[in-house]
């Protein structure tokens, strides 16, 4: 059995960038919360997005469905976690051998999302506990699962 899975038809760069792209701790982090999901939640990882190219951002933001963060991006670009290989998107599905390609209801993906949070929580330090490695979020791309490492200093993994 695989314990990674990367989206359908992306398999190929999604596997490039996992294996030599992003931050080694990213890595580490997903394939860990990928076992942890299949042995206590019974379900699949499903990796759907890692690097995101500068041109990617702009399109995301410069035509955002809300005109405020659409506003705010184009007077003052940020740079996302994506871009610098520090982030990466997750959706998390049923097996297919149960329900084939069959995501999470709303109802089961924030019982497992919650989990997450914990179980992050009492093993990594973002900022200094002032951000969260895990963020469930829905902005213009679908309800997901967004992980994250800070810069070398500032996600550390608790003793
Ligand atoms: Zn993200």
């Amino acid at each position: 059995m695989k314990v990674l899975q990367f989206k359908a038809g992306e398999e190929k760069h999604l596997e490039h960038e996992f294996y030599y792209m992003i931050d080694k701790r990213l890595q580490s982090i997903l394939y860990f919360i990928a076992g942890y999901l299949m042995v206590v939640h019974g379900v699949e990882l499903v990796i759907t997005q890692l690097h995101r190219t500068n041109e990617e951002q702009d399109d995301i933001y410069r035509s955002h469905s809300d005109a405020e963060v659409q506003a705010a991006y184009r007077a003052n670009p940020w740079v996302s976690v994506h871009q610098v290989n520090r982030g990466a998107d997750v959706r998390v599905r049923w097996p297919k051998k149960l329900w084939p390609y069959k995501y999470l209801n709303r109802e089961e993906q924030d019982e497992i999302a919650a989990d997450l949070d914990s179980q992050l929580d009492e093993r990594f330090e973002y900022d200094f506990g002032r951000k969260q490695t895990s963020v469930r979020h829905d902005v213009g791309r679908g309800d997901h699962i967004h992980i994250q490492v800070d810069s070398n200093t500032t996600t550390l993994m608790k003793r």
